[in-house]
C-alpha cells in the first residue's frame, strides 16, 4: 500500500472505526455515490478515510492527517474504513462482504496497526451504547482485534 509519511496524522490515533456503506448487494455504491451522499450531507468530502469497494479496490478518500467525518464523538482520534455493503436484499444489516472485501480489510488494517500499533479496532456499534445501529454489521473487534 502507499502510504507515506507526510500523510501520518500529528494526532493521536488511539481508534480504527470499521463501517459499512448500509447499501444491498444489488445496489452498487461506488466511490462516486459514497462522495455525493457525503456531500449531501453536508460534509466537506467523503467522510471515511478509506473506502472498499465490493471488487476488493481499496480507495483513498480523506488524507490520515485530515480528521474524519464517520464516528460523532470519535473522529479526532480514530481513522474510519468503510466497506460497501452491509445490508441484505431485504435491508436487514448483513455481513455482506465479498472474499475480495475481506482480505483487503485485513491488509488495510493490518497495515495501519503497524503505523498506529496503540490503536483499537471496533466497529462502529462497538463505540458505545448510545451508538444505535448495527454498523457494520459484524463484529470487527473480534475479528481484527487484540
Ligand atoms: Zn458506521
Amino acid at each position: 500500500m502507499d502510504m507515506e509519511a507526510k500523510e501520518y496524522p500529528a494526532r493521536e490515533i488511539k481508534l480504527l472505526v470499521v463501517h459499512c456503506s448500509a447499501t444491498r448487494p444489488s445496489q452498487s455504491f461506488g466511490v462516486e455515490q459514497l462522495r455525493r451522499c457525503h456531500l449531501e450531507r453536508g460534509f466537506s468530502d467523503i467522510g471515511y478515510h478509506f473506502y472498499i469497494t465490493r471488487d476488493g479496490t481499496l480507495h483513498h478518500c480523506r488524507p490520515m492527517v485530515q480528521v474524519g467525518a464517520h464516528a460523532r464523538g470519535f473522529n479526532l482520534h480514530s481513522l474510519g474504513i468503510c466497506y460497501e455493503g452491509g445490508l441484505d436484499e431485504a435491508g436487514r444489516p448483513a455481513d455482506t462482504r465479498t472474499p475480495a472485501q475481506r482480505q483487503r480489510l485485513a491488509e488495510v488494517i493490518g497495515h495501519l496497526l503497524r503505523l498506529f500499533p496503540q490503536a483499537r479496532v471496533v466497529g462502529h456499534y462497538q463505540l458505545g451504547p448510545d451508538v444505535h445501529k448495527a454498523c457494520p454489521c459484524f463484529d470487527a473487534q473480534a475479528e481484527y482485534g487484540e
